[in-house]
């Protein structure tokens, strides 16, 4: 199935029908969903059942697990899913993400057609114990140093992060409605996302999906506008950077930071 209102191209079309070939039959967008919300669920219930008495600043770890969240995918984004790297998981997720999510969605055409290919943007759901897993190792030397319900929310604050995630970038690929269109964050993630969605872009502009202030504080946004406007940009276009893929060279592999091609314009 695929869309019929689209003025994507052909190598977009083509690529598409392609990995829907490879996508096997089986496949439900909404059970994959499903797994992910209820384990993430579940998890959440067990790191909650497991704080007792949480002081005022014990608090605090959720915030700061969130911002450490951000900052490690925007790291992630930026140094491994737009660079292959030699290490088999890594190289993984630069096939699964440069070579076949930017592909399949681009600027020109950012929707999937039907849940089928939900399978193209959500991890699998194996990623959740992945995370888990590497969640445990500052959640548990948290725990120890500070207090064992610090360590607690952590896990939590990593996995809500998780699903957080995972939902605002689902949100980037669906189609325009009046509810997202105009709910705070998510239309802001989505003009921010199918801008890096641009081909002369996606290696280094707008690398921060679940917020954009990760591209804020790094200087790698599109926008020319501070902490609030990136917060709360919506799908203002006024504030875009004049110029900015010239910035780039043919490859677009070659970032020029906001702050030089601003001033070279
Ligand atoms: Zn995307
Ligand atoms: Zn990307």
């Amino acid at each position: 199935m695929e869309l019929v209102n689209t003025i994507m191209g052909k190598r977009q079309r083509k690529y598409r029908a392609t990995y829907r070939e490879r996508v096997a039959g089986w496949y439900n967008g909404w059970l994959h969903v499903m797994i992910i919300y209820l384990a993430g669920s579940i998890a959440l219930y067990i790191y909650g059942a497991n704080t007792v008495n949480v002081q005022w600043w014990e608090w605090l770890a959720l915030p700061f697990g969130f911002v450490s969240y951000q900052t490690s995918e925007y790291i992630l984004h930026m140094y491994v899913m737009h660079r292959p790297r030699k290490n088999v998981v890594l190289r993984a997720l630069y096939i699964r993400h440069t070579l076949m999510h930017h592909q399949f969605f681009t600027k020109e055409e950012m929707r999937f057609a039907d849940h089928k290919d939900w399978r193209v943007t959500f991890f699998p759901p194996f990623t959740m114990l992945g995370l888990t897993l590497l969640s445990i190792i500052p959640s548990l030397a948290a725990g120890i140093i500070i207090s064992e319900n610090v360590g607690w929310l952590l896990m939590a604050a990593f996995t809500a992060s998780y699903m957080f995630y995972e939902l605002i970038h689902f949100c980037c690929h669906i189609d325009d409605n009046w509810l997202i269109r105009n709910m705070p964050l998510i239309n802001t993630a989505r003009r921010h996302h199918t801008a890096h969605h641009d081909h002369q872009l996606m290696m280094s502009v707008n690398m921060g999906i679940g917020t954009a202030l990760p591209d804020w504080m790094m200087g790698t946004s599109d926008l020319d506008r501070g902490f609030w406007g990136h917060l709360f940009n919506g799908y203002d276009e006024s504030h875009v950077r004049p110029g900015l893929q010239k910035s780039f060279n043919a490859a677009g592999t070659r970032p020029v930071p906001n702050r030089q091609a601003a001033e070279r314009n």
